[in-house]
Parts: structure tokens; sequence; C-alpha cells
């Protein structure tokens, strides 16, 4: 019997040259600018996570010691041993008065990200789902592909 064939020519020692390499979907940019709306700030079942720094930083805007800050403001979650900044009973963010952020200058990395949020960027699908919540999505000016990826990056650190 004839040696069995490899489906895949092995003679390029990879097959990595016919997986086609999936197009991002935002390579030719999005565009948004926030309109201040603050629906991404209230009614959400998410958490608005921190990190020590942050909360430091909000702590000075709001002319507080750390102590006094996480007492007030923040929940820890233990399980994710992550802070977190409370939210009212109707599930707005604590700093969410008269549809404005309180801290906006000292806003943490993820609402200064959002709507750049590596979930929300996985597909056009998903973006266009955040697109229904945030009117400021297909607005304002462009951010380029490039400006895009150094968003996501700074979430990473
Ligand atoms: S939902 Fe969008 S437009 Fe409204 S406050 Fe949040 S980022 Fe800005």
């Amino acid at each position: 019997m004839a040696p069995s064939q490899p489906i895949i020519p092995l003679y390029k020692n990879s097959y990595r040259h016919i997986v086609k390499k999936k197009k991002k979907f935002y390579r030719h940019g999005l565009t948004f600018e926030c309109t201040s709306c603050g629906n991404c700030c209230t009614k959400s079942d998410g958490f608005v996570n921190l990190d020590e720094s942050e909360a430091a930083n909000i702590a000075k805007l709001l002319n507080l010691s750390e102590s006094e800050f996480l007492e007030t403001y923040v929940d820890v979650l233990p399980e994710a041993k992550t802070l977190s900044l409370k939210s009212r009973s109707n599930g707005d963010c604590i700093f969410l008065k008269d549809e404005q952020c309180q801290v906006y200058q000292a806003r943490p990395t993820q609402c200064r990200t959002f709507p750049f949020w590596p979930e929300n960027l996985k597909s056009a699908y998903r973006w266009r789902h955040v697109e229904k919540e945030c009117p400021g999505i297909g607005t304002g000016r462009l951010y380029p592909a490039k400006e895009i990826e150094d968003i996501l990056k700074d979430q990473r650190k």
C-alpha cells in the first residue's frame, strides 16, 4: 500500500501560509467622541475596577486620605483580589451625579479607555452591540487602528 499522502504538503515545513491572518474589523479606524451621556456609568451590572495608584489619584482629587477614600467609595472584591468603585442601589456608579462624572480628571483606566475594550473590539458584531448603548460610537474623530492598539496595550499594563 502506498504511504498515505499528508493532506497538507509538508515541503514548506509549515502550513501557516495557508492560514489567512484574520483582518481586524477596525483596520481602517473607528470614529468615536464621548457625548457625556453617562450611559456607560449607569445601571450597569459590571464593575469599575481600579488599581491602588488609580485609587490614590481619585483620593487626591477629592482631598481625602487613601484610607478614607477606600472606606467610603471602594469595594474590595476578594475573589478577584481587586478594588472596585461602589455602585448606588440602581447600579449607577457612585461618582455619577447629574449624568456627570465627579472624578472625571482622575477616572480609572477602565473608564478612560471605554469603549475601546478588548471584549468590545473582538468583532464588528460586538462593536455594533456596544454602539447601541454608546451614542458616541460612529461620531467624532477617527481613531486610527494604531491608536486603538495603543489603547488596548494601555489596558494590559
Ligand atoms: S456611553 Fe459613550 S457617549 Fe455616553 S458617556 Fe459613555 S462613552 Fe460617552
